[in-house]
């Protein structure tokens, strides 16, 4: 049988151990997931209020279009509906965008290390994944525009990146943008866009005037606290929009997610205040480690990279038998670090004290 991912021994994707499979290996009542960049503090209290006043019809199909929350998001961002692709998760939207432009002969230009589904969707299309090492956590992107020919369908580029919470800014956007030629679709993976305060970070949005070959991706699965309901989305001008819609699923959203995400668009105010908690979650960590003299990269994101000097797959069992699931490095391309969520102060308290005790 001509199966693609034999053909190229593609293994699925596992982002994170599950909660209830490290509760039965350890026999653990308690388990602190700080592994997979969820929001500690769930959603906006608004999105369950809403959800046990009024319930949902699971009867129906969802709305394909997703009109009400592309419409809402057309209000936030000051573009028109036909700007935006509604994807379960960004997750999908990377996969449609693989799907719709990646073939054979073609390649994709990508920063590594970085979110590997750049990668993986680029195998399974059949294209060369053509990746750019990191200079200390940031993308090289001189080196990246260097990497582009005239078969590249799709540059990457991710910030807030993960797994280093690195980010790019304006200037450095702009100057790489200014280098790409115009058959490259690029896309800004801005998953963590959210949570970045850098003076000097900047909502990308704002170029998709200038950049007609530019498309940015965001999600509910971050900063709102919605990574269950699975919605992301990805912006660009309405000609790419169109190009790649009809890779779309029809009904790949659902109702559940649909609802939630418009909802959690209205809540301001805990947005805000999750991403206040995430800085002060930050300094904990950025304490801990100038104490243990431990180095890591200064985060724009809800997570932390932290070189523990040590295997990093040992030090994640360890935290495991623990309670706590983080990311071993070692499948992030940073083998002696650990990749951890920032959770609730008391969360963070929690695992600095068992680091402490482990080291
Ligand atoms: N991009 C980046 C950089 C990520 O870290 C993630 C999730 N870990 C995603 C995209 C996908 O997120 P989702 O599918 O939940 O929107």
């Amino acid at each position: 049988m001509n199966i693609k991912a034999q053909i190229t021994n593609l293994v699925p994707y596992k982002p994170g151990k599950p909660s209830d499979e490290v509760k039965k290996e350890f026999g653990l009542s308690e388990i602190v997931k700080l592994a997979s960049n969820e929001n500690p503090f769930g959603c906006s209290p608004k999105v369950d209020e809403w959800f046990k006043e009024n319930g949902v019809n699971h009867a129906i199909y969802p709305d394909g279009y997703a009109t009400n929350l592309r419409d809402s998001l057309a209000k936030k961002y000051s573009l028109s509906p036909e700007q935006f692709i509604l994807g379960n998760g960004s997750d999908e939207i990377i996969q449609i965008i693989s799907r719709a432009m990646l073939e054979k002969g073609k390649n994709t230009v990508m920063p590594v290390p970085s979110f590997p589904q750049y990668k993986h969707n680029a195998i399974i299309e059949g294209a060369e994944a053509v990746e750019v090492p990191l200079i200390n956590g940031a993308h090289d992107l001189q080196k990246m525009a260097e990497a582009i020919n005239e078969n590249t369908s799709i540059v990457w580029v991710c910030s807030p990146n993960n797994p280093t919470g690195k980010y790019i800014n304006k200037l450095e956007l702009t100057s790489f943008f200014d280098l790409v030629p115009d058959h490259v679709l690029i896309v800004l993976d801005e998953a963590y866009h959210e949570y970045a305060v850098a003076e000097d970070y900047y909502d990308a949005v704002e170029l998709l005037k200038s950049y007609p070959n530019l498309l940015v991706t965001r999600t509910f699965s971050k900063a709102y606290g919605l990574a269950g309901f699975r919605v992301g989305y990805g912006m660009a001008s309405p000609s790419i929009i169109q190009a790649i819609e009809p890779v779309r699923e029809p009904f790949n959203t659902n109702v559940l997610g649909q609802t939630a995400a418009q909802i959690a668009l209205g809540d301001e105010e805990f947005l805000e205040n999750c991403v206040k908690q995430n800085r002060l979650g930050l300094e904990q960590y950025y304490d801990f480690c100038k104490e243990a003299g431990l180095s890591y990269f200064p985060s724009q994101g809800n997570f932390i990279l932290i070189d523990f000097e040590r295997d990093g797959d040992l030090l994640f069992q360890e935290l495991m038998k623990n309670g706590y699931i983080v990311r071993s490095g070692k499948a992030l391309g940073y083998p002696t670090a650990l990749r951890i969520t920032i959770g609730s102060k008391e969360q963070n308290e929690k695992i600095i004290n068992v680091l402490k005790g482990i080291l």
